[in-house]
């Protein structure tokens, strides 16, 4: 068999980020603001950082306002929620990103519900997730977006496929299972009390691996011709990254496959972006 397709996930999100860029210049062009994103930091994790300062670049990128707030670990949830306050009433701000993990002592359910829908560009507030369970969408988990995107790019229709979710996170898992059945996909999601993994992926059309484990989902546990999008990001003790889905035998069985980088990872980042832009202009709308 033929080698699987590459979804080349840095080419797509690339893409969309030009098409933002030319928005947002022809909204500067007419006299409209630039979208604001704030983006909300505690603590000194390092991967958080680092997904951070991606952030911020990207946006400065496409000309959107961005102001980073970087908060002492030992914040108190009192002041992240008046903080939080202050944004939602800020004007120039239309979306806000509080980056998780939070620290133990703040509960991350009354971060996420304090922050307006209207400027959830993260997609998890229950309001927004309501809406896109009762398909409706209105602001969308970014990285499940990201995979519908991408499968949208490479003309893959999801409608009447057998879509096999590994994890059923609140970010990845539970989102991307309502976007594939919002197009018509039979869903199944699986997770660490999944009886028999093997026999689930063995009928799946598409696969969406967000797991957390290195190189997990074997090549041969893949139906031939699976369209498989992995969404794992796991750092190997050499340093490199790997994905959830072990590419070099997986590549020799699928018929479509995104690489990790490369793939997924850069459709995040780039439907934040879309979803503030999304947000401005909702509320100009409004
Ligand atoms: P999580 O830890 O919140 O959830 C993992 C899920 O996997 C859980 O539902 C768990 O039940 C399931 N699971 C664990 N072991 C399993 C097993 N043996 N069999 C079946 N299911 C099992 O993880 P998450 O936040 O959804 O992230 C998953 C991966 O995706 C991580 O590698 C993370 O770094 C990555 N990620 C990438 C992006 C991106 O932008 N590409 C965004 C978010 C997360």
């Amino acid at each position: 068999m033929e080698t699987a397709q590459l979804i080349d996930g840095k080419a797509v999100a690339a893409n969309l980020r030009k098409e933002i860029a030319e928005q947002v210049k022809t909204r500067l062009e007419k006299g409209l603001p630039a979208p604001g994103l704030a983006v909300v930091l505690i603590g000194e994790d390092p991967a958080s950082r680092v997904y951070v300062g991606s952030k911020v670049k990207a946006c400065e990128e496409v000309g959107f306002i961005s102001r980073s707030y970087r908060m002492a670990v030992e914040t108190t949830q009192g002041d992240l929620l008046s903080l939080i306050d202050d944004l939602n009433a800020d004007p120039e701000i239309h979306g806000i990103l509080v980056q998780l993990p939070l620290p133990k002592h703040i509960e991350v359910q009354s971060v996420i519900e304090r922050i307006d829908p209207a400027k959830d560009v993260d997609g998890f507030h229950p309001y927004n997730l309501g809406r896109l369970a009762g398909k409706a969408p209105t602001l969308r988990p970014c990285t499940p977006y990201g995979c519908m995107r991408l499968l949208k790019a490479y003309g893959i229709d999801p409608m009447g496929k057998n879509a096999v979710i590994i994890g059923a996170s609140n970010i990845v898992g539970r989102p991307v299972a309502l976007e594939l059945l919002m197009e018509r996909a039979t869903v199944t999601v699986c997770h660490s009390k999944t009886k028999d993994l093997q026999a689930e992926l063995a009928r799946a059309d598409i696969v969406v691996a967000a797991v957390g484990i290195p190189k997990f989902i074997k090549g041969e546990w893949l139906k031939p011709g699976a369209v498989v999008l992995d969404v794992g990001i796991n750092r190997l003790d050499t340093g490199k990254l790997a994905g959830d889905v072990d590419f070099d035998t997986a590549k020799e069985r699928a018929a479509a496959i995104t690489p990790v980088p490369g793939g997924v990872g850069p459709m995040t980042i780039a439907c934040l972006l879309q979803n503030t832009l999304e947000a401005c202009e909702a509320m100009e709308a409004a």
